[in-house]
């Protein structure tokens, strides 16, 4: 039933494994619902967000002109680190080494990075002077924050405002827009518009609970609009019947996420007929016979374990698409194991598969280069030991020498750049590959590295594997390996 053959899984539809997993010793399996269960399209959904928050800024007092401006779901990706105080975009590498950075639309050069992110000055990048784009919901408020800062250095409107408060206003009307309905009515409206058909997500759900798993979701979302999406992803009635419920053991609304990992947060029990909150405690929540519902709304993860009957975190398998509010402190905090959802990936794969070429053109420019420098270094050292010693006609010989090595060299470095450029460029015009920056690991990338056990382009990719599925990490892999 299952390939679970390797070579049966296309590659960019493969789990992929930082960190060995046994799915036998996984009793629950949870899911994060939104850009998890349900996937968004960008092109709609992230529209939608960036609209409506261009709406909110002209109520607060923004010029009426910004109502033209177009949305570019394509511009912005995952990992990339916002510099509010300076109107920047940056993205780097594992080594917070600053590699790629636009203020507004233009692009920083080298002397303009080294000057404002040197790596000696250890700058931390975290808030409240730096905003993490590690989420998809992110990519409209980073669009709209650079179309800003282009606009302030463009036009005098904008002088009363700093960079720092640009950003500030917009993250304000973003975040109102995801909480006082001017999305979420939308989305109630026409969820097909705004939400991918995520086909074969009901059959992996069944197969997960035939298979003993306890089954549950915990989402930040609050109830109704859950109900929304998970009535059109389970194709059952709008909010009427509640069939899909049913497929769940335990469900979450409101979580509070990061904080549901860390905080002891009050929990309501979710009348699903009424909508309403009603007051619940633990020894009502643990006694099945006073227990209406299976829909709670905030609560934190003991409780979830005490509903579940878990008795430690690694006996949890969470899938989520936030590296930080799913991911990170779940597996930090409490020990869970984890899968994170890529959605980008798939296309990357695939990019990456037809820039092989490229790729290998690089790797052997790169070689070539250290060859030569090795070679320049051999001949500097000698120039050095024959300078005491030697007659000069040698010595200019040398001389000579090493100025045409030093050349080829310069040479050699300028094309190797150029070429890496190009291969970046060919996977996103702006940014580059999202997994990494130049030839090391982008922030992203460790990240995943750090925290994801498992890591997919999309959940329904476990419909290639089989409930008990043991997953293996790679062999870790050192410089020292190399010469293996
Ligand atoms: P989850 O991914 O299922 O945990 O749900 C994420 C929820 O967070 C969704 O309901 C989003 O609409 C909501 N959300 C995303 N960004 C923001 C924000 O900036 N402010 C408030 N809610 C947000
Ligand atoms: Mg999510």
């Amino acid at each position: 039933m299952f390939p679970d053959n390797k070579a049966d899984i296309p590659f960019c539809e493969r789990i992929f494994c930082n960190r060995s997993l046994n799915m036998k010793s996984i009793k629950a399996v949870g899911f994060d619902m939104d850009y998890t269960l349900a996937l968004y399209k960008p092109e709609t959904f992230e529209k939608l967000a960036y609209d409506e928050t261009i709406k909110k800024l002209i109520e607060i007092g923004y010029p009426k002109e910004i109502c033209s401006w177009e949305f570019d779901p394509k511009y912005m990706i995952r990992g990339l680190v916002i510099d509010k105080k300076n109107g920047n975009i940056l993205k780097m590498d594992r080594h917070r080494y600053v590699k790629v950075a636009y203020h507004g639309f233009k692009e920083l050069n080298r002397e303009e990075r080294r000057k404002l992110y040197d790596i000696e000055n250890v700058i931390v990048y975290e808030e409240p002077h730096y905003a993490l784009i590690d989420t998809l919901f992110s990519l409209a408020e980073a669009f709209l924050f650079i179309q800003l800062v282009e606009f302030k250095d463009k036009t005098d409107k904008m002088n009363h405002k700093s960079y720092f408060d640009l950003y500030s206003d917009v993250r304000m009307c973003i975040d109102l827009c995801h909480r006082d309905g001017s999305i979420k009515d939308k989305v109630y409206d026409n969820p097909s518009k705004y939400i991918s058909n995520n086909k074969n997500l009901v059959s992996i759900l069944k197969d997960l609970k035939a298979s003993g798993r306890k089954i549950f979701i915990v989402t930040n979302s609050l109830w109704d609009y859950t109900n929304i999406v998970m009535s059109y992803l389970c194709n059952t009635k709008k909010d009427s019947n509640q069939e899909w419920i049913s497929l769940f053991d335990l469900i979450i609304t409101g979580s509070q996420k990061p904080s549901f990992f860390m905080t002891k947060n009050q929990i309501y029990e979710v009348d699903t007929k009424t909508n309403y909150l009603k007051n619940t405690d633990i020894v009502n929540i643990l006694n099945k016979d006073k227990q209406e519902s299976i829909v709670y709304q905030g609560g934190h993860f003991k409780l979830l374990h005490n509903m579940l009957g878990i008795k430690t975190g690694s006996e949890i398998l969470y899938i989520g698409d936030h590296i930080y509010g799913d991911i990170l402190r779940s597996k930090k905090e409490i020990g869970w194991r984890t899968m994170l959802v890529i959605e980008e990936l798939e296309k990357e794969i695939i990019a990456t598969y037809e820039l092989k070429e490229q790729y290998i053109l690089c790797d052997s420019l790169n070689e070539k280069r250290v060859l030569l420098e090795n070679e320049f270094e051999r001949l500097d050292i000698q120039s050095r030991e024959k300078g005491a010693t030697h007659t000069l006609d040698k010595n200019e010989n040398l001389d000579k020498k090493i100025k045409k090595v030093g050349y080829d060299l310069l040479k050699l470095r300028e094309q190797e750049k150029k070429e890496i450029r190009n291969y970046h460029l060919g996977l996103h015009p702006i940014w580059g590959e999202l997994m990494k920056t130049g030839r090391q690991n982008s922030r992203f990338a460790a990240q995943v590295e750090n925290y994801a056990c498992l890591y997919t382009s999309k959940l329904t990719n476990l419909i290639h594997y089989g409930p008990h599925k043991n997953f293996r990490a790679v062999r870790d892999f050192m410089p020292h390996d190399l010469d293996e």
